[in-house]
Formats: structure tokens, C-alpha cells, sequence
């Protein structure tokens, strides 16, 4: 195979990074935006030792999965990978990458939970973070497109309310009125790097959060007055700054410009505070499915139950009336303070939250003389440390939930705790990020009796 032969490919397979895979020459071709079942003529663009890229140049005969594309964005913008075909066929994929990691990497051939779809398809994110490129004299608003910094101007992009499209508006105007420089990544100049909006999806409060390189922003009482006339729901309009030459999107440090930097949503029946800093699932509607399974399979019972990863103590909290005792770990100070201001206004007594290092808060509560009954981890997506790993198998709690945002990850850890004493009693696909290449799984597990 050579580059810029011209192929023809049935597509037989879809990775969740969004490609298309087919075989030729027995090389495997990943060709983007493409369905099971298409039959193409792939143009290849890079050929790999065993692997080649290829980019669909004719589609002779459309996959049945195949629906048109309801964003013009679409597939430019790195959002979305899965416009191109239908919920369901998305879900298959998604079902089916969280049983092979399991049964490849996780050694775990049993059953998985067929996957749980998402409440909502279109609409279902409380939060969106959109870049800002100045060209032309014009302001683009909306995403990076995939693997690059280049941004896509989306501002009605469907995974978001349609509330959010206003705020963007505003910015606009207020950018072009007061000449307001837009941050520049290759020459580091500018002022504006991204806007964030946060909504709860329960109570409507909307925070708007203004990233930008220095500590004061020119013109703001203009901007937040301009926000606030047209989204009545903005609670709170901060500032967070951000000088640093880096692909982190906020800085530590946030000044309220209106209100006091904070909104309240209800997350399965609890008042939950957020800043702009704390970690909240994007998905609320899931999460709340996502917490009542991990609740219902953790069970307490007067127990005390370790929740690591905890962020704004919210899976740890929604058990809480049936523990003994709630210890959370989270290494963010600002969502530790969330979790803490949380557990109060709920009128949880029985919760404390340590600011830490997952694995060495472990080690230490360890050393304590703390022995949990169940164990709840939900961490990044690099999974959890192996040290980590270590100190919940010296634990020995009867019962671990694992909530993961990769399952490969999952799988590895899970092959682990297998090791360790430990069988699979469940796991249950969730989707979380409809339309993305993203699934979040709860694996269940229990441990084995002498
Ligand atoms: N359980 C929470 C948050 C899950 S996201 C919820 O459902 O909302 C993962 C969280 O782990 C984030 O809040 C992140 O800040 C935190 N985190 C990342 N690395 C960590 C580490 N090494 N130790 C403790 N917490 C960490």
C-alpha cells in the first residue's frame, strides 16, 4: 500500500477516536467518519507498518447506521465524532469497546450490562469551554478542530442549552464594541483566552466565567450588565486568570466580577454549590443514574465508606444517610471546599473531606487504623495509581465500585483487583457524552470469601 493510492474499503469496524477501520494488503485502514458497512473508495494519506489512514473520497454503498449530519460543524469541529450515525449504532460501539477492554486487558469474560443511553442526546451538557480566535477582524467563537488549535466558529453547537448561544452573542459585541484583544497561542499575546458557561441543569442558575491572561478585565461592569440583560438566569460573572503559555484551559486563581463566583444545582435531590473550579459531570440527567447505581450497588450499611476522586463530594453524599461514616479524597482545594459547604447545607453530619493526593491520602488514612467497607473511586481518566491499588487490596473492603471514564484504564485496574481477591459483579456501560467518542462504565466488585 502507498500513499495516495486509491483503495476501495468495506468498513468492517469504528474506534471510538471516530475512525472507520477496514483491511486491505492485510493492513488495517482508518478512515474518519465513516459507518460499519460502508463500502468507499479511500484515498490513502499515510501508510504505518501495519496500519494505514485513508479518507473516504467516494461512498458506493452507505452503511444502514448512516443519518445526515444535523451540524453544519460537523466533522470539522473536533466536538463531535458521531453525527454521521444513528444513536443506536453509536451505543453498539460504545457497548462493545467496554467488553473487549474488559475482556482483553481486564481479563473479565463475564457478562456486561447492556449500555444505558443518555436521558438526553442533543442538549445534555451543563458546561461548555469555547476558545477564541480573532481573524479578519472578526471574533471565532466555538471549538477546536480535531488534533488542532485552529478554532471552528460553532456557537449553536447541539450538545449544549440553546441558552448558551445569548452569552456568546454578548461577548461578541462586547469584544468588538470595546476592541478588546482575543488571545493569540503562537505569538502569546491578547487578553481573552476562552469563555465558560456553566448551567445546572435542575435549578437554571448560570455561571459565566471569563478566562483571560491578566487580573483585571477592561470594560467588565459593561459586560456583566450586557449578560445579565440578556440571560437572566446568570447568577455569577468571574474572572479567571489565566498568563500561562499552556494548553490548560483555567488558572488557579478566580475574582467574582458579579455575584460571588458561585451557583447551586440539586443532584440526586441534593444542593450541591459549584464554582468555576470544582469538577461536576457534564451530564447531569446520567450522573444522577450513574450515583443511584453506585449507591444502590455499594449499599452501606453502617459502614464507613472511602470515596477517592471525590470532587464536590457528590456520589459519597448521595449514600451518605446509610453510612457510617463518608470520607472523601480530592486533590482540587477549591472542590474540597464545595464538598464541605455541600455536606453542611445538606445537613450530612457523618462526611469529612481530606485535600489530597488520592494514594497517599489512602496511605495515611491506612496508617489511621481506618478500615473501609466500601471503597469508591472514580478517577481520571488515567485511572488509579498502582500504589493506589495496593492500599485498597491491604484494606480489603468487602465491597469496591469503580466509576471510570476509560475503560481501558478500567480494565487495567480492574485485572489488578481480580488479582488481589476480588470478582466482577457487575459492569454497567453508561453514556454520559452522547455524539463523542467518550463512555463512562460502573464496575462492581466484591470480594472473594475465604
Ligand atoms: N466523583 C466526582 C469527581 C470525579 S472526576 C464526581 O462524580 O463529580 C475526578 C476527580 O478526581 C476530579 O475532581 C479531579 O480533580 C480529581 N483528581 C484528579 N487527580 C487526583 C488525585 N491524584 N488525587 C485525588 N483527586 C484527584
Amino acid at each position: 500500500m502507498k500513499k495516495n493510492e486509491r483503495i476501495a474499503l468495506t468498513v468492517t469496524d469504528c474506534t471510538l477516536s471516530g475512525s472507520g477501520v477496514g483491511h486491505a494488503d492485510g493492513m488495517a485502514v482508518l478512515v474518519p467518519a465513516t459507518a460499519v458497512g460502508d463500502e468507499i473508495t479511500a484515498h490513502i494519506v499515510k501508510v504505518k507498518k501495519t496500519y494505514a489512514f485513508g479518507k473516504a473520497v467516494e461512498i458506493h454503498r452507505a452503511s444502514p447506521d448512516r443519518i445526515v449530519p444535523d451540524c453544519a460543524a460537523f466533522p470539522r469541529c473536533g466536538g463531535c465524532l458521531f453525527r454521521h450515525i444513528t444513536y443506536k449504532a453509536e451505543l453498539r460501539l460504545k457497548e462493545n469497546q467496554v467488553r473487549e477492554n474488559l475482556r482483553r486487558i481486564g481479563q473479565y469474560a463475564g457478562p456486561v450490562e447492556p449500555i444505558v443511553p443518555s436521558p438526553k442526546v442533543d442538549g445534555y451538557r451543563n458546561k461548555a469551554q469555547y476558545p477564541l480566535a480573532a481573524s479578519d477582524g472578526k471574533v471565532q467563537i466555538g471549538f477546536f478542530a480535531p488534533r488542532s488549535h485552529r478554532v471552528i466558529d460553532c456557537r449553536d453547537c447541539r450538545l449544549q442549552p440553546p441558552s448558551f448561544r445569548a452569552v456568546l452573542d454578548v461577548f461578541d459585541t462586547w469584544i468588538q464594541t470595546y476592541h478588546i484583544p482575543v488571545y493569540d497561542e503562537q505569538t502569546g499575546h491578547g487578553l481573552l483566552r476562552h469563555i465558560y458557561i456553566r448551567q445546572g441543569e435542575h435549578t437554571r442558575q448560570m455561571l459565566v466565567c471569563v478566562v483571560a491572561t491578566k487580573m483585571k478585565l477592561p470594560h467588565a461592569d459593561a459586560l456583566c450588565d450586557a449578560l445579565q440583560a440578556a440571560e437572566p438566569q446568570i447568577k455569577t460573572v468571574v474572572l479567571n486568570v489565566n498568563p500561562d503559555d499552556t494548553n490548560v484551559i483555567l488558572g488557579r486563581q478566580c475574582i467574582p466580577l458579579r455575584g460571588d463566583g458561585t451557583i447551586e444545582d440539586v443532584l440526586c435531590g441534593l444542593s450541591v454549590r459549584l464554582n468555576a473550579l470544582s469538577f461536576y459531570q457534564v451530564n447531569t440527567l446520567q450522573a444522577e443514574a450513574i450515583y443511584r447505581k453506585a449507591s444502590q450497588l455499594a449499599a452501606p450499611e453502617g459502614e464507613t465508606v472511602l470515596d477517592l476522586y471525590c470532587g464536590a463530594g457528590t456520589i459519597g453524599l448521595s449514600m451518605a444517610d446509610r453510612a457510617k461514616e463518608i470520607i472523601g479524597v480530592e486533590i482540587i482545594p477549591e472542590a474540597v471546599e464545595d464538598a464541605r459547604y455541600n455536606a453542611a447545607r445538606n445537613g450530612i453530619g457523618n462526611a469529612r473531606f481530606l485535600c489530597a493526593d488520592a494514594a497517599e491520602a489512602a496511605a495515611t488514612l491506612e496508617g489511621e487504623g481506618v478500615r473501609p467497607g466500601v471503597v469508591l473511586v472514580d478517577p481520571p481518566r488515567k485511572g488509579c495509581a498502582p500504589e493506589l491499588i495496593g492500599t485498597i487490596l491491604r484494606f480489603a473492603p468487602d465491597r469496591i465500585v469503580y466509576v471510570s471514564c476509560d475503560s481501558a484504564t478500567l480494565a487495567r485496574d480492574v485485572a489488578l483487583l481480580q488479582t488481589g481477591g476480588y470478582t466482577v459483579q457487575t459492569a454497567a456501560p453508561f453514556d454520559m457524552f452522547p455524539r463523542t467518542g467518550h463512555v463512562e462504565t460502573v464496575c462492581f466488585l466484591q470480594r472473594q470469601k475465604e
